[in-house]
């Protein structure tokens, strides 16, 4: 016996994983310098110095405090740590009891996903987003609602977003700054999605008789990669908003899985919910968060991220490529630039691009036709070098520089 539908996904591979399989075979052929792989969001920044020296200090403790199980939301101090830094931050006043440690922010939205929709409801996603929201969404029973973001601005589309709530709309999941087009949420947008979710709330409330209202999930590991935008605090702006955050991205840890859910424990719906991550943790069997990497964050918990590096190759990048006349959305957080392909069909235009080994991801896995995201998440050198590689690209297909 088997569950078909766990081998359909354990046998249909990322495409995102095979370029970066593909990459690393040419690199084994023709060396690793002469092929230019744009595939994975692996941050290039190494961990910051206060990571070791909070793994080397854990390290003298006795074992048990480091390696044990923690409970099952997180160590209390790690939470609290956690909480009084958003406080800091954000002029909160969240407490331990708001936070549940997790395995990154694909274990954070899974564990959400799990929590508030039931099987046959609805979760909407905005595209082009990323591609396992599909997965963890359908293997929550739910059915993937894709909602196209403004295409010019690649902001959230509220009216769309309207169009495509039903009675089944059981959450809708945003991540800005964004993956894949480095699109960060203004205030006023997210302003305007809350208006929409609070319309339709109080739409549901008056036919239901109850209020059951849409969650708004906002998968935040790229929060502090930013160019200088203003990340709004979601939950400042729109109540029923569950926070999934890791240190993937900003502390570069992502082989390291630890991040966090949060939920402001507002009301008895939000303690309700609370109580579902914590049981839709336990039943997908992560048990707790890794305990070391939890100190890890009690000790980083206000180390900023190092964007610099990030800064600089967006600079390399975006110069070069306007320059040569492609077209791209200026990217004002994360670590990829999402580009306009050269012709309609971004697959086709990512063959051509592998004839001179740039190995861009097709739009196509992130629900969009027509685009590609180039992760510079790379060594500065890795940019430099293929320069001549773009350029050789665009003149295939005839673009004309600017
Ligand atoms: N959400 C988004 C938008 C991502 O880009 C990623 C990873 O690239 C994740 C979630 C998963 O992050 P983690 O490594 O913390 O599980």
């Amino acid at each position: 016996m088997i569950n078909e539908q766990m081998y359909a996904r354990g046998a249909e591979s990322s495409v995102i994983r095979e370029i970066f399989s593909y990459a690393n075979e040419r690199k084994a052929q023709i060396g690793t310098e002469n092929v230019f792989d744009f595939s994975l969001g692996n941050p290039s920044v190494p961990a910051p110095d206060e990571v070791r020296r909070s793994i080397e200090r854990s390290l003298t403790l006795p074992p048990e405090q480091v390696h044990g199980y923690t409970p099952a939301p997180g160590a209390p101090e790690v939470r609290s740590a956690v909480a009084a830094s958003l406080n800091r931050r954000f002029n909160t006043s969240y407490t331990m009891a708001d936070i549940f440690m997790t395995v990154g922010a694909a274990a954070s939205v899974c564990c959400t996903l799990n929590a508030v929709a039931c099987p046959g409801d609805e979760v909407i996603v905005i595209a082009p987003y990323f591609p396992e929201y599909r997965v963890w969404i359908e293997m929550a029973g739910a059915t993937c609602v894709e909602v196209l973001a403004n295409q010019e601005t690649f902001q959230i589309d509220p009216a769309a977003v309207a169009a495509a709530i039903t009675e089944r709309t059981a959450a809708v999941i945003i991540d800005s700054p964004n993956n894949p087009t480095g699109a960060v949420y203004s205030r006023a947008n997210i302003e305007a999605l809350a208006a929409v979710l609070e319309d339709a709330n109080a739409a549901r409330a008056q036919r239901l008789g109850h209020p059951q209202p849409i969650v708004l999930i906002s998968d935040e590991p790229y929060r502090e990669i930013t160019y200088g935008a203003e990340v709004p605090w979601v939950p400042s702006l729109y109540e029923h908003t569950v926070v999934c955050y890791s240190y993937s991205k900003s502390l570069s840890l992502p082989g390291e899985r630890v991040g966090w859910v949060l939920v402001p424990q507002v009301s008895e719906g939000a303690r309700r919910v609370m109580t579902a991550v914590a049981g839709a943790a336990r039943s997908l069997g992560f048990v707790c968060a890794p305990a070391l990497f939890q100190r890890v964050v009690m000790d980083c918990v206000d180390v900023p991220s190092d964007v610099a590096a990030y800064a600089r190759n967006r600079e390399l990048l975006t110069s070069a490529l306007s320059k040569m006349g492609y077209t791209y959305v200026e990217p004002d957080g994360a670590f990829y630039l999402w580009v306009r392909a050269l012709e309609p069909d971004a697959e086709a235009f990512c063959e051509k691009a592998k004839a001179y080994e740039l190995l861009p991801v097709p739009s196509n896995s992130f629900g969009v036709e027509g685009w590609v995201r180039v992760g510079y998440c790379v060594a500065p050198e890795v940019i430099e070098r293929s320069l001549p590689a773009w350029q050789r690209l665009a003149d295939d297909y005839g673009v004309t520089q600017a």
